[in-house]
């Protein structure tokens, strides 16, 4: 068996990690992708860029492997992140409109008379982070969109449909079916694009890529006349609960990137609640299972913020020292509404909020509040799971992306939700999850010597103190 290549085309960078038959790490080569805010609300980024770094990226990791080695390659990406290009020559129309992006909250407003039907669907609540507005936004304000619509001439497409279009030079214009279900376009229960919807955005599906199970033959990226198969696509929170939790279900995960993602495949079952969304975990042949996810907008976007916004640390692992460093918050606390705010709130107009500071308050203060910020998040999510999905079993949380490397970060997890944490040994669980798409679901990597961080500390006044600020501040 060969090198299997998992394409990671996440929020902050891009990788491409080359994992042998054991699921090891055999190579690994990363680029940081930048964010753009052309006004406070929005965040936006450079589709070509972020094609090009993903090539530069791949090519790398093919010579240092040999092209004749590689087995295949899987795609696992950031979701919901739109792009609008032109089929006949592959140029992107206007930047990538980011997950983050609030431009389009104003239009769902406008939209709320379907909010229960898009619930009913989609199992997605209505909100300016799904596709379906900002495609809707391209074809109002990009020049061009409008006119290569009318003209047939236009490729909508989530990142992972952009990648493979110009990883098979436009043969294979598809993506996988856990991508199609965070459109907002895609019946969860057809398992087809919902053609009211695609009516109420004024999207053709005809503009929409074919939607394929997460495990399957995409099309082949030729490397000097070798043909490697492109054989696994799944969404990034998806990919890494494939990768910790293989197809358990009730097994919950946190993934601690840019957004904090908290999910549990439900099997079978679409679970509808009322602050969580209902997503397809994963599609296997012309099954699907389906998934419960808890998503927050800003978790390791806030140190992100520190370091590029503030400029109060260098990089993101200071936190840890700093936080450390003290032995208390000394009374700050950060709300994290960088850009709304998502699960259990739902409120795309929130904005974030700094309280408490004095003249005692030192930067190593604010970095502690930030990292409780985003404990006390995903303390938020547990308990919502809890109250709204009880089936879901909450003996450990399996986490992984880069925050959670944060040990500091972890303790306080535990504490603050009375449980025990388990992280992996390599934290890449989204570019594994992919590996093993591509790997076409038939090996699972080991899941042995996790770290365990189990409750040391009562953090009840904490957790009661956050309560009170977002009844107080956030209406
Ligand atoms: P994404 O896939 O969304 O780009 P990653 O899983 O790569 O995200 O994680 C990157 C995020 O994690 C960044 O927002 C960064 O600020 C944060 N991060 C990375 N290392 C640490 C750390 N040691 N402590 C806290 N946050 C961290």
């Amino acid at each position: 068996m060969g090198i299997i290549l998992a394409i990671d085309c996440g929020t902050t960078s891009t990788r491409v990690i080359a994992f042998n038959d054991t699921y090891q790490v055999e190579h690994m080569e990363q680029s940081e992708l930048p964010l753009h805010h052309p006004d406070p609300d929005w965040v936006e980024q450079d589709a070509i860029l972020m094609w090009n770094q993903t090539k530069k990226c791949l090519d790398a990791t093919i010579s240092s492997i040999g092209a004749k080695n590689i087995q295949s390659i899987g795609i696992t990406n950031q979701r919901e992140t739109s792009i609008a290009w032109q089929k006949s020559t592959g140029l992107a129309l206007g930047s990538a409109i980011n997950w983050q992006c609030r431009r389009t909250a104003s239009r769902c407003a406008e939209l709320s008379a379907h909010t229960e039907l898009i619930k009913q669907k989609t199992g997605l609540p209505l909100d300016a982070y799904f596709s379906a507005s900002k495609f809707e936004w391209h074809i109002n304000n990009t020049p061009n969109v409008q006119h290569l619509l009318n003209h047939q001439d236009l490729c909508f497409g989530t990142v992972d449909a952009w990648i493979l279009w110009h990883l098979t030079q436009g043969k294979s214009y598809a993506t996988d079916i856990t991508n199609a279900s965070r459109t907002m376009l895609f019946n969860i229960s057809t398992l087809t694009y919902d053609a009211q919807l695609c009516n109420i955005f004024g999207i053709p599906t005809t503009s929409l890529p074919k939607v394929q199970p997460s495990i399957g033959h995409f099309g082949d990226y030729v490397v000097k006349d070798i043909s490697i198969p492109i054989q696994g696509m799944i969404g990034d929170q998806q990919a890494a609960l494939y990768a910790q939790c293989g197809q358990q279900q009730g097994v919950i995960k946190n993934t601690y990137g840019t957004g904090l993602f908290m999910m549990a495949n439900t099997g079978r079952h679409i679970v509808q609640t009322k602050d969580l969304i209902t997503t397809i975990a994963i599609g296997v042949g012309d099954q699907v299972s389906y998934a419960i996810e808890g998503s927050v907008f800003t978790g390791g976007a806030l140190i992100q913020w520190l370091r590029d916004g503030l400029g109060i640390i260098t990089s993101a692992t200071d936190t840890q020292a700093l936080a450390e460093s003290v032995d208390g918050n000394a009374g700050v606390t950060i709300i994290p509404a960088l850009t709304g705010l998502g699960a259990p709130h739902w409120k795309p107009n929130a904005k974030g909020m700094i309280l408490g500071l004095t003249r005692n308050t030192t930067k190593a203060h604010i970095v502690r509040a930030a990292l409780e910020a985003i404990a006390l998040q995903s303390n938020d999510l547990i308990e919502l799971i809890q109250n709204e999905c009880p089936a879901v079993q909450f003996e450990s949380v399996l986490v992984d992306g880069g925050a959670s490397a944060n040990d500091w970060l972890m303790q306080l997890q535990s504490d603050v939700s009375n449980i025990t944490v388990s992280r992996p040994e390599s934290v890449e669980a989204t570019a594994l999850g992919a590996a093993m798409c591509a790997q076409m679901g038939t090996s699972e990597p080991s899941r042995s010597n996790p770290t365990i961080f189990r409750p040391k500390s009562d953090q009840s006044r904490l957790t009661s103190h956050w309560k009170e600020i977002f009844t107080t501040f956030i209406t």
